[in-house]
């Protein structure tokens, strides 16, 4: 049987800040910028920043500071480039790839506190709001006037727009309105040495290059975001929420590409295996779904009223023709609104399975979805675990989640193996490593699969051109430390740049 890769997420244990010891006076000097009610130092304190929902990888932070304002940001920045402290952006915590802990010591900012809407602007549907803003709260301060805000992970309940914004997260309705690259017209940020720059504008895309698009998904390593301008979509007029019931996830698959191919674009199409159907119905998510079914296909359709009706009946007919043994349309809102909270909260479901839970992110090309589906089952099989899958198929974005206890070193092994397996089959089937949860330390000795020395090093200039210092979020994203090519292959020896020397490709 395969073992654990020492690169990947496999310490159970919070390990302390690999870091020199912080400067006298440091840690007051923090307070006396945030409060001292908002500087963070007790164990207590401490323990719930050690990780972000990637619960393998932990390392405990030694002061969080939670500023007000972007005076507060950029004080405390400021004063970390004085005492060459690493800084670590943090929102919810809710990320999956381990990005908001300091891996390489220094101290995490919380943006938490920061969630106001500062403007919402009706006429040019646009909103300007604070990085700590809850996702979820955006589109009810702005449902009074008919809008909302697209990108909708499932976690947007609990996740802010900042850490949206450092993930370029997506969400189940991705598939006809994009990531949240597609809705950032312009950001505020404090660069490495403190000072506050703003990229972009409220019109769109300004003259030379695109630093909105190059900060959007920088995963914290660029700067602190501390406010940002979003556009906001009208809410559609009509809305149809239809359940496709399968006797197989690979006959649900095949569904979503036959949809794509007759030219229709739903807003969402997701889908729901058997073990996961099982975990939602038995939990507080349930909303009536099959227990019986291989597997739920959720699709949505928005727009004019008028053309509802004749896309449900064309999108029925293709299900039948896929498999389907059950087509089911959401009789009202409430419905409707069950079968997505069923959808949205099938990762907390999964609770029930296991002690832990792996979300796995990856994405393939849509055509390879029944191929990579039957071959990620056969993985999940062969390293006897148990395996399920909920995602957002319309976008070939799997998210194979793994249940499992921790404390079983044997099966955690195997969980890490499999996850190694199933990132490289998408990889070979055309896919790439992630489709929305970025890469943090999860995937950071993973980017070798699929770029090349010479797209690392470009990578690696940029980050280097806006934080020479690589003070921000260090250990995050590109593969730079010693610790990644020594234990994985795929690793392209990046750990031998020394931390100030010019990068050159290979
Ligand atoms: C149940 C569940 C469901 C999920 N579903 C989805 C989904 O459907 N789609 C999806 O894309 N993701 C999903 N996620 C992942 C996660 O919610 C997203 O990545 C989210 O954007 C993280 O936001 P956060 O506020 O929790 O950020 P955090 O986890 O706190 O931070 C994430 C990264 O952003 C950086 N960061 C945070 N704030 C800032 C800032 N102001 N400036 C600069 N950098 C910053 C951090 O340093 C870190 O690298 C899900 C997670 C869970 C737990």
């Amino acid at each position: 049987m395969a073992t654990a890769p020492d690169s990947t997420p496999s310490s159970t244990a919070s390990e302390a800040s690999p870091r020199r010891p912080l400067a006298d006076g440091f840690v007051r000097g923090l307070a006396a910028i945030v409060g001292r009610d908002q500087c963070l130092t007790t164990d207590e304190e401490l323990f719930v920043y050690e990780c972000d929902g990637l619960t393998l990888d932990t390392v405990r932070p030694e002061v969080v500071v939670l500023p007000a304002s972007t005076e507060e940001v950029s004080a405390v920045v400021a004063l970390c480039a004085e005492h060459d402290v690493p800084v670590v952006p943090r929102g919810a915590g809710t990320g999956l790839s381990g990005g908001a802990h300091p891996v390489e010591g220094g101290i995490v900012v919380s943006l938490a506190r920061m969630k106001a809407v500062l403007e919402v602007d009706v006429e040019n549907r646009l909103a300007v709001v604070q990085p700590g803003l809850v996702n979820a709260d955006l589109s009810k301060v702005v449902a009074e006037h008919g809008l909302f805000y697209a990108p909708d992970p499932s976690s947007q309940l609990a996740c802010t727009i900042g850490g949206n914004v450092a993930e370029n997260s997506g969400g189940p309705h991705t598939l006809k309105y994009g990531t949240t690259t597609d809705h950032v017209r312009a950001l505020e940020l404090v660069r490495p040495d403190g000072r506050v720059v703003r990229v972009g504008s409220k019109v769109g895309p300004g003259i030379g290059p695109d630093l909105v698009g190059a900060l959007v998904g920088s995963e914290g390593t660029l700067g602190i975001v501390t406010e940002v301008t979003v556009e906001l979509t009208p809410v559609p007029e009509a809305i149809e929420t239809l359940l496709a019931i399968f006797p197989d996830v690979v006959s649900a698959c095949r569904c979503v590409g036959a949809i794509t191919l007759s030219g229709l674009v739903p807003a969402a199409l997701e889908i729901l295996d058997r073990r996961t159907i099982e975990a939602v119905e038995a939990s507080v998510y349930k909303a009536g779904l099959p227990r019986d079914a291989g597997a739920v296909l959720i699709i949505e359709l928005d727009g004019a009223d008028c053309e509802l009706a004749d896309q449900v009946e064309r999108i029925g007919a293709l299900a039948r023709e896929a498999g389907a043994h059950d087509f089911e349309r959401a009789r009202d809102e409430a419905e409707r609104l069950q079968f997505w909270k069923a959808r949205k909260g099938a990762f907390g479901a999964m609770g029930r399975l296991a002690p832990d839970l792996y979300v796995h992110d990856a994405v393939v090309p849509r055509a390879k979805l029944p191929e990579v589906l039957e071959q990620v089952c056969e993985i999940g099989d062969r390293y006897r675990l148990k395996l399920s899958n909920v995602f957002h198929a319309g976008d070939g974005n799997l998210h194979p989640n793994i249940s499992f206890d921790r404390r079983d070193e044997d099966e955690l092994a195997r969980v890490i193996a499999a996850g190694e397996e199933i990132l490289r089959l998408c990889v070979d089937m055309g896919g790439v490593i992630t489709g929305e949860h970025g890469v943090g330390t999860e995937k950071r000795d993973y980017m070798g699969m699929v770029f090349s020395d010479d797209d690392l090093a470009a990578m690696l200039r940029l980050r280097e051109a806006l934080d020479p210092d690589r003070r921000f979020n260090p250990g995050k994203l590109i593969p730079t430390t010693r610790f990644c090519a020594e234990a994985n292959p795929h690793a392209r020896g990046y750990d031998r740049v020394p931390f100030d020397e010019e990068v050159t490709p290979s």
